[in-house]
């Protein structure tokens, strides 16, 4: 079954028109021998969690994005939902986000009963617009939270400004973007404000579920630890508790699995980058189909899905039903978080508040996209693309 949050399907769950056609999913996770082994060693170990892996994934992760500090979560969605308490966010705040994301980034703000205000994205790199998020500060705005969506970075040196000359928090949702760099050379992540990360198993890297935070403030961070077990203090048993937290705890099983797959991000990341670029190739010169956009002026995308936008008038379920029953998944990725009915009957969103992100989220379709894809799938993915779009 493809869930219904959004996010691409992992397994095959559409009968394709000939049976012996081998079916090719949006996505699949690399695993190998080494994670076979990492595991098992836990299990035999019989520290399956609060372990020594944990901190070894956490040292190892803040390196490779060049963080001073990170927290293991059980989830992106923890981890976004830790890193606005950390950053002060409480009920009645506003927090100025992205409306083009996948639901989490709102929802963490929700957790907190405060209000997700949503301002509409820049149209080539389809992350939050910083001029439309700077006429969204209001007096009760208490943090800013830019989403790198589709790996892609966003303009962080303009949310710095922007945070600073109204004295607001800054979190990172970077759940989709590990290995984008800045064109300041910043690692996605490394900024120093809290940056979530999520491993789920279409993620650059997977536990199967999982998070991180990246961070740079030991305050924020000791918080964070507190709040991810319960709100036990660093010092104290399982006994005392001095603050409400919660269970985010990620075991030492997934954060062995983690490490594995460290040591394979750099192959992993290269080869989503070469799939990338074959992708670029077989769907070039389809008029009015627009492509990721390349990267620019030094900042460097960390490919995570392939979303292309159809061309205008194109009817894009029966293109997904085309290429379903030629064995082939996609979908509509992603749905503007303000139209979906939660945040309509909540706070009276409607069409037209956002045009550039309505625009972009009625026409976009994510294809499928892993690091072992064979050019003789990306070849057959545009060839039937080209045949669902009567070309
Ligand atoms: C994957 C993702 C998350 C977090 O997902 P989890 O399933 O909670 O790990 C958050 N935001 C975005 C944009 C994502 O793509």
């Amino acid at each position: 079954m493809a869930p219904a949050d959004g996010r691409p399907a992992l397994e095959p769950d559409t009968p394709s028109r000939d049976a012996a056609v081998e079916v090719i999913p949006l996505a699949r996770p690399v695993m190998g021998e080494a994670e076979e082994r990492a595991v098992a060693d836990v299990l035999r170990s019989g520290r399956l969690s609060l372990g020594p892996r944990v901190e070894e994934f956490e040292h190892r992760f803040a390196a490779r994005v060049g963080a001073p500090l990170a927290s293991a979560v059980s989830s992106g969605t923890a981890g976004l939902h830790l890193a606005l308490r950390a950053v002060g966010v409480g009920e009645a705040d506003e927090v100025v986000t992205s409306p083009f994301s996948f639901v989490a980034s709102a929802n963490a703000v929700l957790y907190e009963r405060a209000r997700p205000v949503f301002a509409d994205i820049d149209p080539v790199t389809l992350n939050l617009d910083p001029e439309a998020a700077a006429a969204a500060v209001g007096p009760r705005t208490t943090a800013l939270l830019p989403v790198h969506i589709f790996g892609y970075p966003a303009d962080m040196p303009a949310f710095e400004r922007l945070a600073e000359q109204h004295g607001l928090g800054i979190v990172e949702d970077a759940c989709e973007a590990l290995g984008a760099r800045h064109r300041d050379g910043v690692e996605v992540g490394g900024r120093g404000h809290p940056a979530a990360f999520g491993f789920y198993a279409n993620k650059q890297l997977t536990t199967g579920e999982g998070g991180m935070l990246t961070l740079s403030s030991p305050e924020q961070k000791q918080r964070i630890d507190s709040e991810r077990n319960q709100g036990r203090a660093p010092d104290m048993g399982w006994l005392d508790h001095d603050r409400l937290g919660f269970n985010y705890r990620l075991s030492d099983i997934a954060c062995a699995l983690g490490i594995a797959q460290l040591d394979r991000l750099e192959a992993m990341l290269a080869a989503r980058t070469r799939v990338a670029g074959r992708y670029r190739e077989a769907l070039a010169g389809i008029e009015g189909l627009q492509l990721p956009c390349a990267d620019s002026e030094g900042d460097v995308r960390g490919w995570f899905v392939f979303v292309v936008q159809l061309p205008g008038g194109v009817d894009r379920d029966e293109t997904v039903r085309l290429l379903a029953s030629a064995g082939i998944q996609s979908k509509p990725y992603l749905p503007a978080i303000h139209l979906m009915s939660l945040y309509r009957e909540r706070f009276g969103h409607r069409e037209g508040e956002f045009p550039v992100c309505e625009e972009v989220a009625a026409r976009s379709l994510a294809l499928p996209f892993f690091p072992e894809m064979s050019d003789g799938q990306i070849a057959r993915v545009a060839e039937e693309l080209r045949a669902a779009l009567g070309l």
